[in-house]
């Protein structure tokens, strides 16, 4: 991963699939790692976490694309997102390999008409070595998600989308009761609640866990439940029949677009320039035990940013890995949600202020995305 002069390789560990192709990770110093295939082609990393095979000292190491992280003990091969264990004779099937799809992909990236668009003044600008949307620092700051059982890395991708909404185009995206706000104390008693700005928090707001089961329960496709795979499509279903059920007034207030295989990297880069997150679906890996072999895992991720080299910035849907860097080669499918309402400010930001003589605070208000503070009743107090 170039760009970053101040980053040094502490060590190169080999990982396998379970197929036997070889990869290569480099644990950075003072922290992160990549991941690289047998061609020396960049797959997935970050410059701001440590790779999870880092919580094991030793063993032998097994990965299966972005999220697919296993580590052999005494007791089998565990799985360590899912903390499963399995037996090596389910897991050591050639087809448990990393991305069977590639041939598809690569035509997807390869088909593009405007394929690095630079930043567009309003709605993107330049962090490190990306284009990101204007409002990066929202999921940089995401360092917590709904944590909700597994196969549901797509809903919480879902979640992640509809706070970044809430918070910065209608408060009617997400009800006030499934969301968990985020609070900041300024320590000058001074301070007036013409400052406060909400890139002094120190965290973003998020969904609770309940938000991922009332998708999960009442509008997510029913193809979840059996393989774990979720695409465009059925993330496309899943937000409309959300919107329609528990947010109506803003029917007829949205666009989306998705698509999968063609334009797929060329039409995220566009919405990120264009200034909107993107959930897109990585393509994993086709299971040992499925009895179909053309059954593809996928894991969905929000896309906030994109360099020159073909790579995304996004976050990952797990807490503390909000600023992971992946290889668009693993990406199938792509969508994007563009509200066209009219903007109604959110309180999804909590302001206090030391009152200057003890530890106690005192409420200052709340700050939308726009940048507006209000009342605890919604009324407009700072524009
Ligand atoms: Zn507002």
């Amino acid at each position: 991963m170039n760009g970053r002069s101040n980053y040094s390789v502490e060590e190169t560990v080999s990982l396998s699939d379970f197929a036997g192709n070889q990869f290569t990770m480099y644990r950075l110093n003072p922290v992160g790692y990549a991941i690289y295939d047998h061609n020396n082609n960049f797959i997935e990393g970050s410059y701001q976490c440590n790779s999870p095979y880092d919580a094991y000292d030793d063993g032998t190491f097994y990965y299966v694309g972005p999220t697919c992280y296993y580590v052999q003990d005494e007791n089998g091969i565990l799985d360590i997102k899912e903390g499963i264990t399995y037996s090596s004779s389910q897991m050591k099937g050639g087809t448990y390999a990393l991305r069977p799809n590639i041939e598809l992909e690569q035509m997807g990236s390869s088909v593009s008409t405007n394929a690095y668009p630079s930043p567009v003044s309003g709605k993107s600008t330049t962090y490190n070595d990306f284009t990101v949307i204007n409002d990066y620092n929202f999921f940089r700051k995401m360092s917590a998600v709904p944590e909700y059982g597994t196969n549901t890395c797509a809903l919480v991708a879902i979640s992640i989308l509809m706070l970044y909404c809430d918070t910065f185009y209608n408060d009617a995206f997400v009800a006030d009761n499934y969301i968990l706000e985020t609070s900041h104390v300024y320590t000058d008693y001074s301070y007036s609640v013409s400052d406060i700005d909400i890139d002094d928090f120190q965290k973003s707001p998020y969904a609770t866990d309940g938000f991922v089961k009332l998708l999960l329960e009442e509008y997510a496709s029913s193809i979840i439940f059996t393989d774990g795979a979720m695409a465009n499509a059925e993330i496309r279903s899943t937000i409309n029949k959300y919107i329609e059920a528990e947010a109506s007034s803003l029917v007829g207030n949205y666009s989306t677009d998705d698509g999968a295989v063609f334009f797929t990297h060329a039409n995220t880069r566009d919405f990120i320039a264009d200034g909107l997150p993107v959930l897109i679906s990585m393509t994993k890996y086709t299971p040992a035990s499925e009895t179909k072999a053309s059954k593809t895992k996928y894991h969905t991720v929000v896309a906030y940013g994109y360099d020159s080299n073909d790579r995304f910035l996004v976050h990952m849907g797990y807490r503390d890995e909000q600023e992971m860097i992946l290889s668009s080669a693993t990406i199938y499918s792509y969508y994007a949600l563009t509200y066209t309402g009219s903007h109604v400010h959110s309180c999804n930001y909590k302001a206090a202020k030391s009152n200057g003589t003890n530890w106690g605070s005192v409420e200052l208000g709340y700050v939308c995305g726009c940048g507006a503070v209000l009342d605890s009743n919604k009324n407009v107090i700072s524009d």
